[in-house]
């Protein structure tokens, strides 16, 4: 016989910056700095990701576009990637998202694509550590307490079944 199964998570969703704490404002300014760097001439749209380790240490990252098109990475990714070779053993804690077009922080705010899910869920699981996603446009703010609350039933490195440390 079937079951009917349900899943569903909460949010905070919040009008203005000042609603934050200081840590988070901090978080959100680095992302939208990274979002300048980005290199993104192909589609215009610059996204900027700060992660924020357990050490206080952030880790800004970018989108970096390619003519080859698939070569190009997510700001996300290359913020987790930065800190996972930098910084090994400190575990992130919250990662801030902010996007622009035509040098203007997109309204609302934006959410990491399926690839960055995957990898930043395989961070929180290889961590332990639950990874805060603040989510920053210029009317909205959203904050998720996990990663793994935006990708359910994933695929993760369990269901490979191999020993890893
Ligand atoms: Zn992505």
């Amino acid at each position: 016989m079937s079951t009917v199964k349900n899943i569903s998570f909460s949010y905070q969703e919040f009008e203005s910056l000042a609603e934050l704490v200081t840590e988070d404002q901090e978080l959100i300014a680095a992302a939208k700095e990274a979002a300048n760097h980005a290199y993104a001439p192909y589609s215009k749209f610059m996204v900027g990701a700060a992660v924020r380790l357990e050490s206080g240490i952030i880790v800004r990252g970018s989108n970096v576009e390619n003519a080859a098109f698939p070569s190009g990475i997510c700001a996300e990714r290359t913020a987790i990637s930065g800190s996972v070779s930098n910084y090994p053993d400190d575990k992130p804690v919250a990662i801030a998202i902010a996007a622009m077009t035509n040098n203007e922080l997109t309204a609302e705010c934006i959410s990491p694509c399926g690839n960055c899910r995957q990898v930043l869920a395989e961070e929180e699981m290889r961590t332990g550590k639950r990874i805060r996603i603040i989510l920053s446009g210029r009317e909205k703010i959203r904050i998720i307490e996990s990663v793994s609350l935006l990708l359910p039933l994933q695929f993760c490195r369990n269901n490979l079944r191999v020993n890893l440390p």
